[in-house]
């Protein structure tokens, strides 16, 4: 993509009421933009970000044997009061009359809709083990959104919605949701804790919550730096119960939880289906959410520095920007358009900065979008036919000719990205 065609608006300055660096950055790299509080527009290299964080979730659910569906956002009110999680929920859900002056919501969660579907698709145990999921937009009216898409009014979640006929068919289904949520963050880039949960709102009787240790996470995750134990309902001074040594005390972002519902919904619902000895049983349910648009902050906020984002490489919106120094200069324009064709050809993500922009400007703007790979053409590739390649990461720059530039692309990724790309 040419850079001057894109809407990529960086910001020289830090805005104001900002409160986490990933909302900082966030705003400052042209990812997003404040509509009203807690609520966001994502620009076009937000949105590319977005997009291969629900490419990798995709892939990962459908692997898992999940298939996709839609459900709507406007939900009737009267499921809430059927499953009496109105109450529990409050003033968190938006809630309105249409027209017929019918109440309706928009969905913060999905379990009453699911269900409710089951219920009448339903009918034998042949039809299970069943994994329903969506990428879907959802809604709470939050009493103070915070750092920016971490805690907004507006968001995106994947929820996932498992059915069985037997509890041991809900422990597989559930231990190969959580199998595929660590391979999920690991592609992202993240490095994330696994917590035994209290089920809350959603019921059941077990959950794990995925934490992501960040300065500005409003959980709080204890763990042993010894044997890994983590856990976040500990006592604050008490020690490792399993090894003794001192718990270290995380801030994190939670970016996904998972439960085995049981029959709590079914049984409300009667989502019942006909066994093999010809009885009506209660579908046996978990749920498995994911923050998709929580996952952006959670991975800037482990991955900058003092100049900008530093993508994983299985995220980034762009893998490589080729940067021409003087596009006025026809040999160095001319020679970066190439290459940027050639990068382009081998399957690389590419972002041609062809703007008539002084060096500084351009390099400033490709340190704080985070792209993995920067590409230079300057006054060495006038004077001796040299490149030079900068690895975001590390921050290395290698001098080299043409000739070996797609050598080199390759070995930086093996050696610097290889951690984050696709297992
Ligand atoms: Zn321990």
């Amino acid at each position: 993509m040419f850079y001057s065609k894109t809407f990529i608006p960086t910001l020289k300055e830090i805005p104001q009421e900002v409160e986490s660096i990933s909302q900082q950055l966030m705003l400052r790299a042209g990812l997003i933009r404040l509509l009203i509080s807690g609520v966001y527009s994502y620009l076009p290299l937000g949105l590319r970000v977005l997009q291969r964080a629900e490419n990798i979730i995709r892939q990962e659910m459908n692997s898992a044997g999940a298939q996709e569906l839609l459900l709507p956002v406007l939900q009737p009110e009267e499921l809430w009061l059927k499953s009496g999680r109105d109450k529990e929920i409050g003033q968190v859900m938006f809630r309105f009359n249409d027209r017929r002056s019918r109440r309706l919501c928009l969905g913060p969660t999905h379990e009453e809709v699911i269900t409710e579907l089951v219920k009448n698709n339903l009918f034998s145990y042949r039809q299970l083990p069943l994994i329903l999921y969506q990428i879907q937009v959802k809604f709470r009216d939050e009493i103070r959104p915070r750092f920016g898409l971490v805690r907004s009014c507006e968001f995106i979640m994947k929820d996932a919605y498992s059915f069985d006929y037997d509890q041991a068919g809900l422990n597989r289904n559930y231990d190969s949701m959580l199998e595929a949520y660590q391979r999920i963050f690991k592609r992202c880039g993240l490095n994330c804790l696994v917590v035994e949960a209290d089920p809350g709102l959603m019921g059941g009787n077990l959950s794990h919550e995925f934490m992501v240790p960040a300065r500005s996470g409003e959980d709080i995750v204890f763990y042993c730096p010894n044997c890994k134990f983590t856990d976040s309902q500990i006592k604050e001074s008490a020690p490792c119960p399993k090894c003794r040594e001192a718990l270290k005390k995380l801030n994190s972002i939670e970016v996904g939880h998972i439960f085995q519902l049981g029959t709590k919904y079914s049984k409300i619902f009667q989502a019942n289906f006909i066994n093999q000895q010809g009885n009506q049983n209660p579908v046996i349910m978990g749920c498995y959410g994911i923050g998709v648009s929580r996952l952006i902050p959670a991975i800037i906020e482990q991955n900058h520095d003092e100049n900008g984002i530093i993508w994983p490489w299985g995220i980034a919106p762009f893998e490589i920007c080729v940067l021409p120094l003087e596009v006025n200069n026809k040999k160095i324009y001319q020679a970066a358009l190439g290459i940027y064709r050639n990068l382009e050809k081998a399957g690389f993500s590419v972002l041609f900065d062809d703007r008539d922009e002084r060096a500084g400007v351009k390099f400033k703007d490709a340190d704080l979008t985070g792209i993995p790979l920067q590409i230079v053409l300057g006054g060495k590739f006038l004077k001796q036919g040299k490149l030079e390649l900068k690895i975001r990461r590390t921050g290395e720059r290698i001098i080299l000719a043409k000739s070996r530039l797609l050598a080199e692309i390759k070995k930086s990724i093996k050696e610097t990205f290889d951690k984050t790309l696709s297992l």
